[in-house]
């Protein structure tokens, strides 16, 4: 099946529809280690993207990730913010203006969204955020963009699940030090969300 502007779209409505089904879970995530508005900050942000895309859809998938990535860093605070709008725009861009996503371009997007994360964040695996979740994620292998993104979605969940015992090395977390063990990342949580709403976007 073609993926065009429109199928990115709504695997894009997707997700934001599953970051306001799971707000309350990232507001709870947050509160356990940081000051709890990862939750309400993604869902008003993706309430902006979702507004956006019923008015218009973007002519290309890179556009309507653009679109993303600039509501994103415009409407949300707070580290995730910069860093997912970041994910985005670096995304877009290994998009360019293709008319249609494909397996290859998406092995290319999910890299880059991954390197535009490290070069914002610093971060690096084992420091207890996304990238723990976005790593294993942009190493997903597949030949078609729902096998791919099935397998990202899977890696990124497992990701995040690893984050459970780590003590975090940057972002709020960290000034908890070692109280911060024994708690899920809330950014490596809800990338794990996104990919898997994709995934299921894919898989439809
Ligand atoms: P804030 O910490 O400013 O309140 P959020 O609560 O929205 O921002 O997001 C917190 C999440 O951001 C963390 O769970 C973590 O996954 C991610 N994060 C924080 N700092 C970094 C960083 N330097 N690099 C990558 N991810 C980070
Ligand atoms: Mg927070």
């Amino acid at each position: 099946m073609p993926c065009d502007a429109k199928s990115v779209a709504a695997a894009v409505l997707s997700a934001a529809d599953t970051i306001t089904a799971h707000r309350d879970e990232l507001v709870r995530l947050d509160q356990a280690v940081g000051d709890g508005d990862h939750g309400e900050n993604l869902n008003r942000g993706f309430g902006f993207v979702r507004a956006a895309l019923e008015k218009s859809i973007p002519d290309t998938p890179g556009a309507v990730l653009k679109l993303v990535a600039t509501t994103l860093i415009a409407k949300v605070g707070g580290a995730a913010g910069p860093l997912y709008g970041t994910a985005f725009l670096r995304a877009a861009t290994a998009l360019g203006d293709a008319s249609e996503l494909t397996a290859d371009l998406l092995v290319a997007a999910l890299r880059a969204a991954l390197s535009g994360v490290v070069a914002r964040g610093k971060a690096e695996p084992g420091d207890k955020t996304m990238v723990d979740a976005l790593t294993p994620a942009a190493d997903a292998t597949g030949t078609t963009i729902a096998d791919i993104l099935t397998a990202a979605a899977a890696a990124a969940q497992a990701g995040a699940d690893s984050t459970v015992p780590l003590v975090a090395r940057k972002g709020r977390a960290s000034y908890l030090g070692e109280r911060s063990a024994g708690h899920l990342d809330p950014g490596a949580r809800s990338t794990a969300l996104l990919l898997n709403a994709f995934a299921k976007a894919a898989n439809t």
